[in-house]
């Protein structure tokens, strides 16, 4: 298995520090508004990347950090005359249900910066008894990049093309901007009443020691996978290495695998530009989380993805082509098995691995079970497909959704009417209101339309009868 290291700008064969385990840090949201769903690619990205790892037979411990205290977190919230403990709790419960939605596996560990600040405080407090770190006049603790002699290697600029001695104290700034950043950020009235006390006075941690804490309290001081979008290499993961390293003098991460981004006419979709959309704005115009999913995974990740709306109805499409398909098999009737379909489910199997064990090469994976698809409808034409023959194509399907995660509700839930799923939903309502009488009501409602609801753990089960 192969993957792209932008660390060496090579793929390189994966091999994990133990055996048999992963530990991938992954870079959260930043709870300051609702995700978009360029943020959801990348999102989207290392969840095909942990699941496949998973696929392959790695135990996986991935930790996604939420950033839930920095310079934009506490504009916003302080523009809004909110809390920002209030604010910030309304987007992160946001981003919970987005992932829901999407289909997007939990990470094992979430750690939510505000929680990590004594963690956080440890490690600056090393820096600058090591002299990498040091207090500026105004109180603010700044990373001495000139210090570390490896400071660029990331995103492979060149230490002695900065300016030397220049400080940036905003968490976000440019390549050519580079210079000394903050570690520790000294309190000032536009933070309001944000503030911890440390050794080095009252104030609040930079962003970039945020992720360096939040990684190695969960995972240790060597990791094997750290995961972005392409705006996080400079600064945010450069800054991640200078910090990291010069505390533990070890090597802080082998595999660097950053995602391209969602554009939108040659644009990165981004709130600064406007030319965003989150997902309840698409939820809204009719398309659901699996479709949106097929879109963000059916391209590869290090290609950008141009989004527009033919092709998410592109997508919805391919969607319905591989549902359709699952129905066909489960309505096969007359028994039999043949020789073919074990062979193309062997080759496409072949085909499918193949391809995302060369870093994660989406496009070949799909094409594989398109032709397979392709090849098994036209038997299933020609009636020439037994049930056993179907039953081996559905427990392969499903085999591989554990990669995909596209067939959820898949069958005959696709075919389910909206109308029944909002009765059902209703009726768990009234029922949560101890309203018996309105939630018989809505059940008959349902059974006339032909569907009963199953309660499970999870919520209403809608099914045909
Ligand atoms: P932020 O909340 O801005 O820190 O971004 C969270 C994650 O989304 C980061 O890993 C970014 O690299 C990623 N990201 C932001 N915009 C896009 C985009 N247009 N396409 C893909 N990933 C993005
Ligand atoms: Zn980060």
């Amino acid at each position: 298995m192969k993957f792209f290291n932008t660390f060496t700008r090579r793929k390189e064969e994966f091999t994990s520090l133990e055996a048999g385990k992963v530990k991938m840090y992954t870079c959260g949201p930043t709870v300051y508004d609702y995700a978009h769903i360029g943020n959801y690619r990348t999102y989207m990205f290392e969840d095909l990347l942990r699941r496949y790892l998973k696929y392959k037979g790695y135990a996986v411990t991935q930790v996604m950090n939420i950033t839930d205290v920095d310079d934009k977190t506490i504009r916003n919230s302080r523009e809004q005359g909110i809390p920002l403990g209030q604010y910030t709790k309304k987007y992160t419960e946001s981003f919970f249900e987005d992932l829901d939605t999407l289909g997007i596996e939990r990470a094992e560990y979430y750690p939510r910066a505000t929680e990590c600040v004594p963690e956080m405080i440890a490690i600056i407090e090393d820096l600058v008894e090591k002299e990498y770190g040091y207090q500026s006049d105004d109180g603010s603790v700044y990373y001495n990049i000139a210090k570390f002699a490896e400071y660029g290697k990331l995103a492979h600029i060149k230490v002695d093309e900065l300016q030397s001695g220049a400080r940036v104290s905003q968490d976000e700034y440019s390549k050519e901007a580079a210079a000394d950043f903050a570690l520790w950020k000294a309190w000032n009235e536009d933070d309001g009443d944000v503030a911890w006390e440390s050794p080095f006075g009252k104030g609040r941690p930079g962003w970039h020691i945020e992720c360096s804490a939040m990684s190695m309290k969960h995972l240790g001081q060597m990791l094997d996978i750290h995961t972005g979008g392409v705006d996080n290499i400079f600064p945010h993961h450069e800054d991640e290495i200078a910090q990291s390293e010069a505390h533990t003098g070890k090597k802080f991460v082998q595999y660097w695998l950053h995602s391209e981004h969602l554009i939108v006419e040659n644009r990165k979709m981004s709130k600064s530009l406007g030319n965003f959309f989150t997902l309840r704005d698409l939820l809204d115009k009719g398309y659901n989380g699996e479709q949106i999913r097929y879109l963000l995974i059916s391209s590869h990740y290090r290609q950008q993805l141009n989004f527009t709306f033919q092709g998410l109805d592109a997508a919805k499409a391919s969607l319905n082509r591989i549902r359709d398909f699952m129905i066909r098999l489960e309505e096969v009737e007359s028994s039999g098995e043949s020789e073919k379909v074990g062979e193309l489910i062997e080759a496409t199997h072949q085909r499918f691995v193949e391809s995302l064990d060369d870093d994660l090469n989406i496009s070949g994976a799909l094409g594989s079970v398109f032709e397979m698809i392709h090849e098994i409808n036209r038997m299933l034409e020609t009636g020439s497909v037994g049930k056993e023959d179907a039953a081996k194509t559905i427990s392969f399907m499903r085999d591989i959704d554990a990669v995909l995660g596209i067939l959820p509700g898949t069958g005959r839930a696709a075919e389910i009417d909206s109308e029944a799923i909002k009765l059902a939903q209703q009726r768990v309502q009234a029922r949560k209101e101890k309203n018996w009488g309105l939630a018989d009501e809505l059940r008959d409602k349902i059974a006339a339309m032909g569907y009963v609801v199953e309660d499970t753990p999870n919520g209403p089960r809608v099914k045909k009868k």
